[in-house]
This record gives structure tokens, C-alpha cells and sequence, in this order.
């Protein structure tokens, strides 16, 4: 297939005229022997060139592979190949009366790519995406296979690895037993006074979403497991009409609410699978900071408002745990995190990125790697503790570098 190659937002057009779609393992080993630089593209929900091979580069999907998910309801892992989507692993998965611990704010996105970019969800105690991953299998540059198992030294930097060590076509998954949730949805809470531990601690996940037009927050989304006990939600007035985060956009594209307990893979994303997700017409950017910085975090932000508010469709504020991905943004530290679901105008968000960041230099921030984000690379260099340890290992599994490109040197080179 030849032409036009963007990801799902529209910003990026590759220079890669031409998607391969291998249908065989084979077919794709070969190709990649073949090439002097490759990338994969997932399903393409980033906002930034990370899976850009540049204009000689092989642009790869795993799409026409045939999709296997294999589960272990004796050991409770999965093992899932590498162009599976959370929706349909989550779907075979629940069948099997398991449950994956966490999702994103959709499911249509692939399992392969979230995890290399270090995806995650919301809750006190929920790590990034990639903490589930156990084991992950490679196609390194010369074709072959290589496969990285929790408890080596180097799964480190395995998992959350911007797609830079290889062709991904397997992960195994752990898994636990499916359990239900909850959506319970409240409105304006006051930033005065926030206890921010107290309120996102109150229930498995909890978001709270403003768009900075005021100070505070419009909506807290509170999402229960329902065998954990009930909590109390005294900060903030139940919803009364079902929502969306973004203002103005249906409320039918999202999950059940109204406290309606379901599983778990329709109620932990906020939208649902068979419709867009979030607006459909955006960019976003996304920082991780140490939690315990989180009120200062939101009252810092909340002095440059007024700059924001123009270009802001909806902010996300979560928590997540502490992983030990070298990559992760949520490395060694249980993390704040701030989502931008900005307008769909480059030129107008990027001072404004510029400006955000700014604000929360004094707060170590990390970006989000799939989202966009203007620090250059020496201030990543210090943000990212492991980012050395990371370029050993990508010299060691890809020693002809041909799984870079510009933005992971942008990261990694001085
Ligand atoms: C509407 C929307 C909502 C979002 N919500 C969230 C959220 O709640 N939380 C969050 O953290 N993020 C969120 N994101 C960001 C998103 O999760 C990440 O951008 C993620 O990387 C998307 O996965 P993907 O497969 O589309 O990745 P792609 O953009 O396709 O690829 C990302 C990276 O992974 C690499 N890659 C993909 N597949 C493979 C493979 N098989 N082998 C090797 N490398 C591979 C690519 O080369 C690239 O470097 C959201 C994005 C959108 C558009």
C-alpha cells in the first residue's frame, strides 16, 4: 500500500510513503534483515514523530500478522502478539474470568506501543501499563528473535523502549482475577484546600478534570472496585447528568456511570470502544512529577490559567505508581501526572507547551513520550535517571542502530 501515512491524530504525516504489512513471522524477519532502519507503528495514537523512520526508512504495521492471544488461567498471564489492541485482548481476557490490573482512558489502542511509551491509567496503586509485561519477544536488526524475561538485569529498559530495541511481536501479560467496577462522577472541586492524597486515594482509579477556564476542577471521576468498600466522596457534588470530559462532546461515547458496577474493561477506560475516543480533533501533552509535589504542582498551573485556558479542550489530573521501567516516566517514584487534550492547532499550543513546561521545571516533570512535549534533550538527560543505562542496552540489542530514528536520538545522544 502506497500514498499517505499519518498517525490517528492527523499531526504527523511519515516520510514513509508506504506501510508493510507482513502477514507471516518470516515475511517480517526478512524485512527487517533487509532494511538499514525500521520503525513500527502501533495503532498510531501519538502525537509526536517517535515512530518516524525517516524518508530511507521501513515503516512496519504488525496488523496483517495473525493475532494471538493465548491465555494461562493456571499461571494467569497472556501472551499477546504484537498488533493486539487493549479491546480485544480485554474482551478475551475477561472471558477467561481474568482481568488485566489497569487500562488507559481507551481501549483502542495497541498493547505493543503502549507499553513502549510507557502508557498508563489512573490510582494510588496502579503502575504503569508496562508493569504488567513479563516477558517480551524481539525481532532485533539481522532477523532474529530474542526473548527478555522479568528478573534479568537488563528487562529494565526492555518494556518501556520507545520502540527502539526491535520489532516487538509478543509480550506476556500478567493477570488477575476479572472484578468489577463502579463509575461514580462528581462535580466542582474546589483546588482551595484539596487534599489531594485523601481524594485520589478514595477509590481504585480516580481523574479529576478541569479546563482551566476556572480555578478547580469541574469533574472527578471515581472508579470503585466493587469488592472494595464504598467510599465516601464529601469534596465534591454527585453528577446529576451523565459526562465527557471533553465540554460539549456526548456523553454516549464514554463508559457506563452513574455507579453501575460492570467489568472491569468497561469501566476503567473512560471511553467506549466503539466510539472515538476523547474529542477526535486534538493534540495533547501529558508531565509525570513526584506526587508528594502534586498541590504545588496544580497551584503553579493554575497561575498561568488564563495562558492555557485558550487552547485547552479538557486537563486530566491522575496519580500512578511508582514502576521500574528505566524509561518510564513514572520511574522509581509514585507520580502526579497532568493531561493536555489541547485544540488541534499546533502553532497555537506550542508556546503553550513551552510555557507549561516552564511552570513545572522546579518539579523534575517527566513527559509522556507518545505525547508532545518541547524539552530538549539535555533536560531529559537529567529528568530520565537511566537514560545511560538505556543507550548500553540499545547499542547491545541493535548495534547497527537500526531500530533509531531522530527522536529517540534526540533523547539519548548529547
Ligand atoms: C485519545 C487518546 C487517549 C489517550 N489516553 C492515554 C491515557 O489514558 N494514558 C496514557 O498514558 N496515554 C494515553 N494516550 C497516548 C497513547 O497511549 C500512546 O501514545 C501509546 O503509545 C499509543 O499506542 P500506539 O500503539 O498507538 O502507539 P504508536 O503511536 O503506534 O507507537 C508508539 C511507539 O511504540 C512503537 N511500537 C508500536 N508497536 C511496536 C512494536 N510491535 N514493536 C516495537 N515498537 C512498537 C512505535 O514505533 C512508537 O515508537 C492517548 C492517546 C490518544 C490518542
Amino acid at each position: 500500500m502506497t500514498g499517505t501515512v499519518t498517525n490517528w491524530a492527523g499531526n504527523i504525516t511519515y516520510a514513509a510513503k508506504e506501510l508493510h504489512r507482513p502477514s507471516t513471522l518470516g515475511a517480517l524477519c526478512s524485512l527487517v534483515a533487509g532494511s538499514a532502519r525500521v520503525r513500527v507503528l502501533g495503532s498510531g495514537h501519538s502525537f509526536n514523530e517517535i515512530a518516524e523512520p525517516g524518508p530511507e526508512g521501513l515503516l512496519l504495521s504488525l496488523d496483517a500478522l495473525p493475532p494471538e492471544i493465548d491465555v494461562d488461567t493456571t499461571a494467569r498471564t497472556v501472551r499477546v502478539s504484537g498488533g493486539v489492541r487493549y479491546a480485544e485482548l480485554a474482551r478475551r481476557v475477561h472471558a477467561h474470568g481474568l482481568a488485566l490490573a489497569n487500562m488507559a482512558s481507551l481501549p483502542h489502542i495497541s498493547v505493543a506501543g503502549s507499553v513502549a511509551t510507557g502508557t498508563h491509567g489512573s490510582g494510588v496503586g496502579n503502575a504503569p501499563l508496562a508493569a504488567a509485561v513479563r516477558e517480551v519477544e524481539l525481532v532485533t536488526g539481522d532477523g532474529t528473535t530474542v526473548t527478555l524475561a522479568r528478573g534479568e538485569e537488563r528487562f529494565g529498559g526492555t518494556v518501556t523502549s520507545l520502540g527502539a530495541l526491535g520489532v516487538v511481536t509478543a509480550l506476556t501479560l500478567d493477570l488477575e482475577p476479572a472484578f468489577e467496577v463502579e463509575q461514580h462522577l462528581f462535580t466542582e472541586l474546589p483546588l482551595s484546600g484539596l487534599d489531594f492524597e485523601t481524594v485520589m486515594a478514595a477509590a481504585y482509579s480516580v481523574s479529576l478534570f478541569t479546563d482551566w477556564r476556572e480555578t478547580g476542577f469541574r469533574q472527578v471521576w471515581v472508579k470503585r472496585r466493587t469488592d472494595q468498600p464504598m467510599p465516601g466522596f464529601p469534596w465534591a457534588a454527585p453528577a446529576t447528568q451523565a459526562l465527557h470530559p471533553v465540554p460539549g462532546m456526548p456523553a454516549a461515547n464514554c463508559t457506563e456511570q452513574f455507579g453501575v458496577p460492570g467489568p472491569w474493561h468497561e469501566r476503567l477506560p473512560h471511553f467506549r470502544a466503539e466510539f472515538t475516543p476523547s474529542s477526535g480533533a486534538e493534540l495533547q501533552s501529558e508531565y509525570l512529577m513526584p506526587r508528594s509535589y502534586a498541590v504545588d504542582v496544580l497551584h503553579a498551573l493554575d497561575t498561568i490559567r488564563t495562558v492555557m485556558a485558550p487552547v485547552v479542550q479538557t486537563c486530566e489530573v491522575r496519580t500512578v505508581a511508582a514502576d521500574a521501567q528505566w524509561l518510564s516516566p513514572a520511574y522509581g517514584r509514585d507520580s502526579m501526572a497532568v493531561h493536555f487534550t489541547w485544540v488541534e492547532d499546533m502553532a497555537a499550543v506550542l508556546p503553550v507547551v513551552r510555557r507549561v513546561e516552564e511552570a513545572l521545571d522546579a518539579f523534575d516533570a517527566r513527559p509522556h513520550w507518545g505525547k508532545v512535549f518541547a524539552m530538549p534533550g539535555a533536560v531529559l538527560r537529567k529528568r530520565f535517571p537511566r537514560l545511560a543505562d538505556f543507550r548500553r542496552l540499545a547499542e547491545e540489542l541493535d548495534p547497527a542502530g537500526k531500530f533509531s530514528n531522530a527522536f529517540v536520538r534526540g533523547v539519548l545522544e548529547d
